[in-house]
């Protein structure tokens, strides 16, 4: 063997070994797909050749048909697909095939190691496509011939186990990329015309380059999303939308659109049934492919729609770009700035009529899709009609999967009600029992109940909903809420202070302040509470205790802010302490009481850190009432 050969071998980098191996060894469901993703590739290669082209760039053989060709020999056992596309050179090969540039395949891998089904569904998401042909061969030769003019052509092959050979070939070669698969014994099937036949039907219909085998052409070339509206059958879309997004579901919703005025485009939509960024992984995954005048200008675009709607899948195409323009300067086109924004009106409009039509539809929608829906909070130039999307657990609901819009809350308020009231909180369960509620149900006011951390933002960005501003209980200015009036059945029944125990209210209050210290700024009667003894409020009220909280958390600030503390005059236990009071000033009791009422409040706003001394002294105090509860009982 020569020194030059052994100069051209090349291991593959680790992670494609074991890409491979797993490719090789344990998937042998769907095997076609590799005729798929092939075929995506050299679409791709042709995409690129014509968007360099259209910029001027100097093109070897310019001439030739831009197309793919996909012809199978039986005698041979091989397919071999050849395409005219840009073609690549020996470093560009080295660098696109023999190692995986994105982080794809180690995600890739992670996946596949959960769910090894979905091989197949995934893989050309990940930038490992190419590799799928192993799964059918034992010998793969890529002739390759760039577009740059003195490029040499270049023979790369490989058997997908560990190395691959490259040379230089000194004959010269037509544009472009040939691929001959040498078929493994049980993959014959691929080498027969009409199984290539169909795998192009299934899988690549939707090409926009001819696909030809011998003198027919196996594809339908249209764009879709150019034609009429009524002259496309709800499979054609479906059979796009899966081609398109190698989604394998239908989708949950299509949206269709051709505009004129101001400016021309098509606009052919998704929106998935299953949210694909479930758990934060393939977050590069998603964007509009722009069209223009058909001609594919930029593959998954993320400048058409603002990142909370970019779970919409799709296509764009306008007539008013010009075909020439670069990925760079899309941003700063004004035409394209106007798509991108009638393009987000667009699938905002069209979300609201799914909401305004089919109720359940948009609660589907919304469990899905939310969490990264309400990202929107920051899109200020489509608030308005993004506010209306906006979908919240509330008081008047009977249970969490209820949604509440906010025209519905003001549809039900009262009529003196000048604000929406809302409250935060870990869940329904939790804000249920929450002291600061107490008032609002008595009052017959309806609460929303947010309990995603987002909520948070999202509800102090928005801030005002038609003249009614937006206000969390605590933040609530409690004489706003007299004139309100109590629903009849829950006015206050026990029996009032007289004028001398109100006085002495006032000094266990100030006694209680005492106590504390510096942790409240002051103890005071509540206007608030019914069933709950006490309560922590903001003694400001520019911000809600969950919202200074999480500043707090952002700005690594563990301090706690001081509160007022408020005490339910009509408490049986802030009576009996009054009582207490009344014959001892300084009874312990007081400070025990005093100190509990304080972190157990503290708890439920969630800012007690060190749960030890509440632990202890419900632990005394438990054992001190076990007490006197078997002497009453006469238990000794
Ligand atoms: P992806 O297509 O997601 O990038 P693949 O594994 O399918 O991942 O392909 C890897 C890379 O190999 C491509 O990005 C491209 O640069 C190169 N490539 C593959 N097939 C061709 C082709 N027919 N012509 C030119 N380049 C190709
Ligand atoms: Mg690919």
């Amino acid at each position: 063997m020569s020194e030059e050969k052994k100069e051209n071998q090349f291991e593959f980098k680790t992670d494609v070994k074991e890409l491979l191996n797993i490719l090789v060894h344990s998937l042998y469901t769907n095997r076609e797909i590799f005729i798929r993703e092939l075929v995506s590739n050299a679409s791709d290669a042709l995409d690129k050749l014509r968007f360099e082209s259209n910029k001027g760039t100097e093109i070897y053989q310019n001439d030739l048909e831009l197309e793919i060709t996909i012809n199978g020999d039986e005698k041979e056992n091989t397919i071999t697909i050849t395409d005219t596309g840009l073609g690549m050179t020996k470093e560009e090969i080295i660098n696109n095939i023999g190692t995986i540039a994105k982080s794809g395949s180690a995600e890739f891998l992670k996946q596949l190691s959960e769910d090894k089904e979905q091989a197949n569904n995934i893989i050309g998401k990940f930038g490992v496509g190419f590799y799928s042909v192993f799964m059918v061969s034992d010998k793969v030769e890529i002739i390759s011939r760039s577009y740059k003019t003195d490029a040499k052509p270049i023979k790369w092959v490989s058997d997908g186990l560990g190395s691959f050979t490259i040379e230089e070939l000194d004959e010269d070669r037509r544009r472009g990329t040939e691929i001959i698969i040498h078929l493994k014994e049980d993959a014959k099937e691929y080498s027969e015309k009409t199984r290539i036949e169909s795998v192009i039907k299934t899988h690549s219909n939707f090409i926009t380059f001819p696909i030809k085998s011998g003198d027919e052409q196996l594809n339908t070339v249209s764009a879709i999303w150019r034609e009429p509206k009524s002259s496309i059958k709800p499979e054609q879309y479906n059979e796009f939308y899966k081609f398109q997004s190698h989604d394998f579901e239908d989708p949950f919703h299509v949206i269709h659109k051709a505009v004129d005025m101001p400016i021309q485009f098509s606009a052919l939509l998704f929106i998935p049934k299953k949210n694909m960024d479930m758990f934060g992984f393939n977050r590069e995954n998603y964007g509009l492919d722009l069209y223009v005048r058909r001609i594919l200008i930029n593959h998954q675009n993320k400048d058409l729609l603002p990142e909370y709607l970019s779970f919409v899948k799709g296509v764009v195409d306008s007539e008013d770009l010009p075909l020439n323009i670069s990925r760079e300067t899309l941003q700063e086109n004004v035409v394209f700035s106007k798509i991108a924004s009638t393009v987000t009106k667009q699938v905002l409009s069209e979300l609201a009529k799914i909401a305004k039509d089919d109720k359940e539809k948009y609660a589907q929608f919304w469990k899905e899709f939310s969490r990264i829906f309400k990202m929107g909070y920051a899109d200020y130039a489509n608030q308005e009609k993004f506010v209306e999307l906006l979908r919240f657990d509330s008081s008047a609901n009977e249970n969490k999967d209820q949604l509440v819009a906010l025209a519905d809350y003001t549809e039900r308020m009262k009529d003196e009600q000048k604000d929406i009231y809302y409250m935060t909180g870990p869940s329904r369960e939790a804000l249920l029992t929450d002291p600061h509620l107490e008032i609002f149900k008595r009052k017959g006011l309806e609460v929303l109940y947010l309990y995603d951390p987002v909520d948070e933002f999202v509800i102090s960005s928005v801030n005002k909903y038609k003249e009614f501003e937006l206000k969390s209980v605590d933040q609530v200015d409690l004489k706003s809420l007299e004139k309100l009036g109590d629903s009849e059945d829950k006015k206050k029944k026990t029996k009032k202070l007289s004028k001398d125990d109100s006085k002495e209210l006032k000094l266990l209050f100030a006694k209680m302040k005492e106590i504390l210290g510096d942790k409240v700024t002051d103890v005071k009667i509540s206007e608030r509470l019914e069933d709950s003894p006490a309560c922590l409020v903001n003694s400001d009220n520019t911000m809600s205790a969950s919202m200074q909280k999480m500043m707090n958390m952002m700005g690594n600030n563990e301090t706690i802010p001081a509160k007022i503390m408020e005490l339910n005059q009509d408490h049986k236990l802030v009576r009996n302490l009054l009582k207490v009071f009344k014959s001892d000033k300084n009874d312990k009791y007081i400070t025990d009481v005093t100190e509990q009422l304080y972190e157990s409040s503290l708890l439920l706003e969630g800012y007690l850190a060190d749960p030890h001394k509440l632990v202890n002294r419900i632990n005394s105090m438990l054992e001190e009432s076990s007490n006197w509860y078997t002497e009453v009982k006469k238990l000794d």
